[in-house]
Protein backbone atom coordinates (compact mmCIF):
# COMPACT_ATOMS: atom_id res chain seq x y z
CA UNK A 1 0.00 0.00 0.00
CA UNK A 2 2.84 2.97 0.58
CA UNK A 3 1.85 4.91 -2.29
CA UNK A 4 3.28 8.39 -2.25
CA UNK A 5 0.65 10.57 -2.13
CA UNK A 6 0.46 12.04 -5.98
CA UNK A 7 -0.47 8.67 -7.12
CA UNK A 8 -3.04 7.66 -4.90
CA UNK A 9 -6.68 9.03 -5.86
CA UNK A 10 -8.59 10.69 -2.84
CA UNK A 11 -12.33 8.94 -3.14
CA UNK A 12 -15.80 10.25 -4.38
CA UNK A 13 -18.54 11.40 -1.80
CA UNK A 14 -21.49 12.49 -2.30
CA UNK A 15 -20.92 15.92 -0.62
CA UNK A 16 -22.58 18.87 -1.72
CA UNK A 17 -21.51 22.18 0.21
CA UNK A 18 -24.36 25.34 1.00
CA UNK A 19 -22.48 28.11 1.19
CA UNK A 20 -23.71 28.51 5.16
CA UNK A 21 -21.31 25.70 5.76
CA UNK A 22 -18.53 27.36 4.18
CA UNK A 23 -18.74 29.54 7.38
CA UNK A 24 -17.95 26.92 9.81
CA UNK A 25 -14.50 26.63 10.39
CA UNK A 26 -13.97 30.33 8.41
CA UNK A 27 -12.41 29.69 4.80
CA UNK A 28 -9.78 26.95 5.87
CA UNK A 29 -12.59 24.44 4.54
CA UNK A 30 -12.83 26.08 1.49
CA UNK A 31 -8.92 25.38 0.95
CA UNK A 32 -9.81 21.82 1.93
CA UNK A 33 -12.68 21.19 0.17
CA UNK A 34 -10.68 22.95 -3.09
CA UNK A 35 -7.28 21.21 -2.57
CA UNK A 36 -8.89 17.68 -1.97
CA UNK A 37 -11.63 18.42 -4.75
CA UNK A 38 -8.10 18.93 -7.05
CA UNK A 39 -7.58 15.27 -6.98
CA UNK A 40 -11.27 13.37 -7.00
CA UNK A 41 -11.19 10.46 -9.10
CA UNK A 42 -13.39 10.75 -11.88
CA UNK A 43 -16.30 8.22 -12.31
CA UNK A 44 -16.52 4.23 -10.47
CA UNK A 45 -16.93 3.36 -7.27
CA UNK A 46 -13.75 1.61 -6.99
CA UNK A 47 -11.38 2.63 -4.21
CA UNK A 48 -7.65 2.96 -4.97
CA UNK A 49 -6.29 0.06 -2.31
CA UNK A 50 -9.19 -1.81 -0.80
CA UNK A 51 -10.07 -4.70 -2.57
CA UNK A 52 -12.71 -5.62 0.09
CA UNK A 53 -16.41 -5.14 -0.54
CA UNK A 54 -17.83 -3.54 2.95
CA UNK A 55 -21.31 -4.96 3.90
CA UNK A 56 -22.45 -2.43 6.47
CA UNK A 57 -20.44 1.20 6.08
CA UNK A 58 -19.68 3.39 3.13
CA UNK A 59 -16.04 3.42 2.50
CA UNK A 60 -15.83 6.13 -0.12
CA UNK A 61 -17.05 8.81 2.11
CA UNK A 62 -15.43 7.47 5.31
CA UNK A 63 -12.21 7.35 3.60
CA UNK A 64 -12.86 10.71 2.26
CA UNK A 65 -13.50 12.13 5.62
CA UNK A 66 -10.26 10.46 6.97
CA UNK A 67 -8.10 11.91 4.43
CA UNK A 68 -9.71 15.59 4.58
CA UNK A 69 -9.24 15.68 8.35
CA UNK A 70 -5.62 14.24 7.81
CA UNK A 71 -4.84 17.08 5.34
CA UNK A 72 -2.08 19.34 5.64
CA UNK A 73 -4.59 22.73 5.55
CA UNK A 74 -6.00 21.22 8.86
CA UNK A 75 -2.75 21.41 10.53
CA UNK A 76 -2.70 18.38 13.07
CA UNK A 77 -6.51 19.90 14.76
CA UNK A 78 -4.82 20.50 18.04
CA UNK A 79 -7.89 21.78 20.41
CA UNK A 80 -8.36 25.18 20.00
CA UNK A 81 -7.21 26.03 16.81
CA UNK A 82 -8.84 26.90 13.11
CA UNK A 83 -8.19 23.36 11.75
CA UNK A 84 -9.51 21.80 14.91
CA UNK A 85 -12.67 24.38 13.93
CA UNK A 86 -12.55 23.61 10.62
CA UNK A 87 -12.40 19.44 11.70
CA UNK A 88 -15.36 19.87 13.84
CA UNK A 89 -17.27 21.86 10.69
CA UNK A 90 -16.44 18.77 8.28
CA UNK A 91 -17.88 16.19 10.74
CA UNK A 92 -20.31 18.64 11.72
CA UNK A 93 -21.91 18.23 8.19
CA UNK A 94 -21.65 14.51 7.90
CA UNK A 95 -23.81 14.01 11.05
CA UNK A 96 -26.50 16.60 9.31
CA UNK A 97 -26.32 13.97 5.74
CA UNK A 98 -26.34 11.19 8.08
CA UNK A 99 -29.40 12.60 9.31
CA UNK A 100 -28.27 12.41 13.38
CA UNK A 101 -30.70 14.13 15.95
CA UNK A 102 -29.63 16.10 18.33
CA UNK A 103 -29.29 14.86 21.74
CA UNK A 104 -33.34 15.15 23.01
CA UNK A 105 -33.68 18.90 24.94
CA UNK A 106 -31.04 20.43 22.89
CA UNK A 107 -30.76 22.35 19.46
CA UNK A 108 -27.79 21.24 17.57
CA UNK A 109 -24.44 18.37 18.04
CA UNK A 110 -21.76 21.25 19.73
CA UNK A 111 -20.90 21.22 23.12
CA UNK A 112 -18.61 23.38 24.40
CA UNK A 113 -16.22 23.21 27.42
CA UNK A 114 -13.77 25.51 28.93
CA UNK A 115 -10.17 24.20 28.62
CA UNK A 116 -7.57 25.77 31.38
CA UNK A 117 -4.66 24.58 30.16
CA UNK A 118 -1.57 23.94 32.74
CA UNK A 119 0.77 26.28 31.37
CA UNK A 120 0.48 29.98 33.54
CA UNK A 121 1.01 32.04 30.19
CA UNK A 122 -0.90 29.92 28.27
CA UNK A 123 -4.40 31.78 27.49
CA UNK A 124 -7.57 29.55 27.99
CA UNK A 125 -9.31 27.64 24.95
CA UNK A 126 -12.58 26.07 24.32
CA UNK A 127 -13.03 22.93 23.36
CA UNK A 128 -15.74 21.25 21.41
CA UNK A 129 -17.73 18.27 21.34
CA UNK A 130 -20.27 17.11 19.01
CA UNK A 131 -23.00 14.85 19.81
CA UNK A 132 -25.59 13.36 18.08
CA UNK A 133 -28.61 10.69 18.83
CA UNK A 134 -29.92 7.42 17.04
CA UNK A 135 -33.23 7.02 18.95
CA UNK A 136 -33.49 2.82 19.38
CA UNK A 137 -37.21 1.15 19.86
CA UNK A 138 -37.92 2.41 23.08
CA UNK A 139 -36.63 5.98 23.16
CA UNK A 140 -35.85 7.39 26.11
CA UNK A 141 -35.77 4.60 28.12
CA UNK A 142 -33.49 1.95 29.05
CA UNK A 143 -30.09 1.32 28.47
CA UNK A 144 -28.05 3.29 26.20
CA UNK A 145 -24.91 3.19 24.14
CA UNK A 146 -21.88 5.83 24.11
CA UNK A 147 -20.41 5.43 21.03
CA UNK A 148 -17.21 7.86 20.88
CA UNK A 149 -13.82 8.53 19.32
CA UNK A 150 -11.48 11.93 19.19
CA UNK A 151 -11.14 14.26 16.32
CA UNK A 152 -8.21 16.53 17.71
CA UNK A 153 -4.50 15.62 17.13
CA UNK A 154 -0.73 17.05 18.07
CA UNK A 155 -1.15 19.90 15.90
CA UNK A 156 2.38 22.07 14.83
CA UNK A 157 5.01 21.22 16.88
CA UNK A 158 8.58 22.26 15.81
CA UNK A 159 7.21 23.31 12.72
CA UNK A 160 6.29 20.10 11.88
CA UNK A 161 2.28 18.92 10.72
CA UNK A 162 1.30 16.10 13.20
CA UNK A 163 -1.51 14.92 11.11
CA UNK A 164 -3.07 11.98 13.17
CA UNK A 165 -4.44 10.01 9.93
CA UNK A 166 -4.40 7.02 12.38
CA UNK A 167 -4.89 8.39 15.62
CA UNK A 168 -7.35 9.91 15.32
CA UNK A 169 -9.03 10.69 11.55
CA UNK A 170 -9.62 6.56 11.10
CA UNK A 171 -11.77 6.72 14.67
CA UNK A 172 -13.53 9.39 13.85
CA UNK A 173 -14.59 8.76 10.30
CA UNK A 174 -15.56 5.17 11.38
CA UNK A 175 -17.23 7.23 14.07
CA UNK A 176 -19.81 8.53 10.96
CA UNK A 177 -19.32 5.48 8.99
CA UNK A 178 -20.82 3.45 12.23
CA UNK A 179 -23.30 5.73 13.03
CA UNK A 180 -24.70 6.08 9.24
CA UNK A 181 -25.55 2.75 9.45
CA UNK A 182 -27.74 2.69 12.79
CA UNK A 183 -28.93 5.89 11.43
CA UNK A 184 -30.68 3.77 8.53
CA UNK A 185 -30.98 0.54 10.63
CA UNK A 186 -32.58 1.54 14.32
CA UNK A 187 -31.10 -0.03 16.81
CA UNK A 188 -32.62 -1.96 20.00
CA UNK A 189 -31.53 0.52 21.98
CA UNK A 190 -30.48 4.68 22.28
CA UNK A 191 -27.31 5.22 21.06
CA UNK A 192 -25.16 8.35 21.52
CA UNK A 193 -22.77 9.41 18.82
CA UNK A 194 -20.22 11.60 20.22
CA UNK A 195 -16.95 12.96 18.11
CA UNK A 196 -14.60 14.42 21.14
CA UNK A 197 -12.22 16.82 21.48
CA UNK A 198 -9.18 17.67 23.43
CA UNK A 199 -8.16 13.72 23.95
CA UNK A 200 -4.96 14.64 23.55
CA UNK A 201 -4.52 16.82 26.57
CA UNK A 202 -5.83 14.60 29.46
CA UNK A 203 -9.47 13.31 27.55
CA UNK A 204 -11.06 16.55 28.74
CA UNK A 205 -13.90 16.00 26.18
CA UNK A 206 -14.71 12.66 27.44
CA UNK A 207 -14.87 14.51 30.95
CA UNK A 208 -17.16 17.42 30.30
CA UNK A 209 -19.45 14.75 28.43
CA UNK A 210 -19.29 12.37 31.53
CA UNK A 211 -20.47 15.80 33.71
CA UNK A 212 -22.17 17.32 31.40
CA UNK A 213 -25.80 18.70 32.11
CA UNK A 214 -28.42 16.70 29.85
CA UNK A 215 -27.13 13.17 29.10
CA UNK A 216 -28.15 10.78 32.20
CA UNK A 217 -24.82 8.67 32.19
CA UNK A 218 -26.94 6.32 34.58
CA UNK A 219 -28.45 4.72 31.71
CA UNK A 220 -24.93 4.29 29.72
CA UNK A 221 -24.76 0.56 29.62
CA UNK A 222 -21.07 0.27 27.72
CA UNK A 223 -19.18 2.75 25.96
CA UNK A 224 -16.98 1.41 22.69
CA UNK A 225 -14.33 3.57 21.70
CA UNK A 226 -12.35 3.68 18.24
CA UNK A 227 -9.14 4.97 18.49
CA UNK A 228 -6.51 4.00 15.63
CA UNK A 229 -8.42 1.95 13.60
CA UNK A 230 -6.76 2.66 10.31
CA UNK A 231 -3.35 1.23 10.00
CA UNK A 232 -2.45 -2.68 10.40
CA UNK A 233 -0.03 -4.67 8.14
CA UNK A 234 -0.87 -7.55 10.15
CA UNK A 235 -4.53 -7.35 9.57
CA UNK A 236 -5.67 -7.16 13.52
CA UNK A 237 -7.25 -5.36 15.42
CA UNK A 238 -7.03 -5.43 19.21
CA UNK A 239 -10.71 -4.61 21.93
CA UNK A 240 -9.62 -4.16 25.28
CA UNK A 241 -11.90 -4.50 28.47
CA UNK A 242 -13.20 -7.87 28.04
CA UNK A 243 -10.69 -8.11 31.37
CA UNK A 244 -12.84 -5.78 32.71
CA UNK A 245 -16.14 -7.51 31.70
CA UNK A 246 -15.45 -10.72 31.24
CA UNK A 247 -18.98 -11.20 30.65
CA UNK A 248 -18.45 -9.40 26.97
CA UNK A 249 -15.66 -11.96 25.39
CA UNK A 250 -18.49 -14.26 24.30
CA UNK A 251 -19.73 -11.58 22.30
CA UNK A 252 -16.65 -10.75 21.52
CA UNK A 253 -15.81 -14.18 20.34
CA UNK A 254 -18.61 -14.45 17.89
CA UNK A 255 -17.87 -11.34 16.61
CA UNK A 256 -14.03 -12.22 15.90
CA UNK A 257 -15.38 -15.60 14.31
CA UNK A 258 -16.98 -13.95 11.40
CA UNK A 259 -14.68 -10.20 10.96
CA UNK A 260 -12.84 -9.35 8.09
CA UNK A 261 -10.26 -8.11 10.24
CA UNK A 262 -7.92 -10.36 12.91
CA UNK A 263 -10.03 -9.31 16.09
CA UNK A 264 -8.01 -10.17 19.02
CA UNK A 265 -8.86 -9.60 22.71
CA UNK A 266 -5.83 -8.19 25.30
CA UNK A 267 -4.36 -5.01 25.91
CA UNK A 268 -6.33 -4.60 29.40
CA UNK A 269 -4.62 -6.01 31.96
CA UNK A 270 -2.80 -4.30 34.66
CA UNK A 271 0.28 -7.00 33.70
CA UNK A 272 0.54 -5.50 30.83
CA UNK A 273 2.05 -2.57 31.78
CA UNK A 274 2.77 0.13 29.59
CA UNK A 275 0.85 -2.09 26.90
CA UNK A 276 -2.42 -1.70 29.55
CA UNK A 277 -4.29 0.65 27.11
CA UNK A 278 -7.42 0.96 30.05
CA UNK A 279 -6.20 4.08 30.55
CA UNK A 280 -5.10 5.34 27.52
CA UNK A 281 -7.65 7.20 25.90
CA UNK A 282 -11.07 8.38 26.42
CA UNK A 283 -12.70 5.53 27.56
CA UNK A 284 -10.75 5.57 30.30
CA UNK A 285 -12.77 8.41 32.02
CA UNK A 286 -16.00 5.93 31.59
CA UNK A 287 -13.75 2.95 33.20
CA UNK A 288 -13.34 5.18 35.82
CA UNK A 289 -16.94 5.86 36.67
CA UNK A 290 -17.80 2.13 36.53
CA UNK A 291 -19.26 1.83 32.81
CA UNK A 292 -18.06 -1.03 30.75
CA UNK A 293 -15.83 -0.47 27.87
CA UNK A 294 -14.72 -1.54 24.96
CA UNK A 295 -11.50 0.00 23.13
CA UNK A 296 -10.78 -0.52 19.90
CA UNK A 297 -7.41 0.12 18.55
CA UNK A 298 -4.50 -1.65 16.58
CA UNK A 299 -0.85 -2.58 17.92
CA UNK A 300 1.36 0.96 18.04
CA UNK A 301 3.03 1.29 14.96
CA UNK A 302 5.96 3.72 13.80
CA UNK A 303 3.34 6.79 12.86
CA UNK A 304 1.98 6.72 16.35
CA UNK A 305 2.42 10.79 17.74
CA UNK A 306 4.87 11.02 14.70
CA UNK A 307 4.89 13.66 11.68
CA UNK A 308 4.74 10.25 9.11
CA UNK A 309 1.13 9.44 10.71
CA UNK A 310 -0.46 10.42 7.17
CA UNK A 311 -3.16 9.41 5.46
CA UNK A 312 -1.04 7.72 2.84
CA UNK A 313 0.46 5.32 5.29
CA UNK A 314 -3.04 3.98 6.03
CA UNK A 315 -3.58 0.65 5.30
CA UNK A 316 -7.71 1.62 3.33
CA UNK A 317 -8.35 -2.21 2.86
CA UNK A 318 -8.10 -3.32 6.66
CA UNK A 319 -9.49 0.08 7.37
CA UNK A 320 -12.86 -0.33 5.63
CA UNK A 321 -12.81 -3.82 7.24
CA UNK A 322 -12.02 -2.71 10.92
CA UNK A 323 -15.02 -0.71 10.05
CA UNK A 324 -17.24 -3.07 9.05
CA UNK A 325 -16.04 -5.10 12.20
CA UNK A 326 -17.44 -2.55 14.36
CA UNK A 327 -20.83 -1.86 12.97
CA UNK A 328 -20.76 -5.50 13.51
CA UNK A 329 -19.81 -5.38 17.38
CA UNK A 330 -22.20 -2.31 17.76
CA UNK A 331 -25.23 -4.53 16.41
CA UNK A 332 -23.33 -7.86 18.85
CA UNK A 333 -24.14 -5.43 21.71
CA UNK A 334 -26.73 -3.61 21.38
CA UNK A 335 -28.93 -7.07 21.26
CA UNK A 336 -27.41 -8.23 24.33
CA UNK A 337 -27.59 -4.56 25.99
CA UNK A 338 -30.12 -5.01 28.58
CA UNK A 339 -28.18 -8.01 30.08
CA UNK A 340 -24.66 -5.75 29.83
CA UNK A 341 -26.69 -3.32 31.57
CA UNK A 342 -25.92 -5.47 35.08
CA UNK A 343 -22.51 -5.15 34.55
CA UNK A 344 -22.22 -2.03 35.32
CA UNK A 345 -19.47 -1.61 39.06
CA UNK A 346 -18.49 1.05 41.24
CA UNK A 347 -16.55 3.82 40.86
CA UNK A 348 -12.96 3.87 41.10
CA UNK A 349 -12.21 7.61 41.15
CA UNK A 350 -9.65 9.41 39.10
CA UNK A 351 -6.20 7.71 38.03
CA UNK A 352 -5.22 9.75 34.67
CA UNK A 353 -2.79 12.35 34.75
CA UNK A 354 -4.62 15.73 33.13
CA UNK A 355 -2.71 18.65 30.90
CA UNK A 356 -5.14 20.92 31.11
CA UNK A 357 -8.77 21.27 33.27
CA UNK A 358 -12.34 21.94 32.33
CA UNK A 359 -12.98 23.40 35.63
ZN1 LIG B 1 -5.78 8.97 19.85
Amino acid sequence: MGQGMSDKKPFKPHWHFAPKDMLIGGGLMIAVMFGVWLFWPKGGDDLPGVSYKPVYVEAAEMLHLAQVLSSDALEGRAAGTAGNEAARGFIHKRFEEIGLLPLPGFGGYTHTFPVVPREADAAPITGANLIGYIPGKTPGEGPMLLVTAHYDHLGVRDGEIYNGADDNASGASALVAVAEYFALHRPEHDMVIAALDAEEIGLLGARALSRMDGLDMARVALNLNFDMVGRSEAGELYVAGTYHSPELAGIISEVAADAPVTLLMGHDRPEDGPNDWTLQSDHAVFHQMGIPILYFGVEDHPGYHNPSDDFDALTLDFFVRAADTLVMAVQSVDADLQEISTLRREPAGETVQMEGSTQ
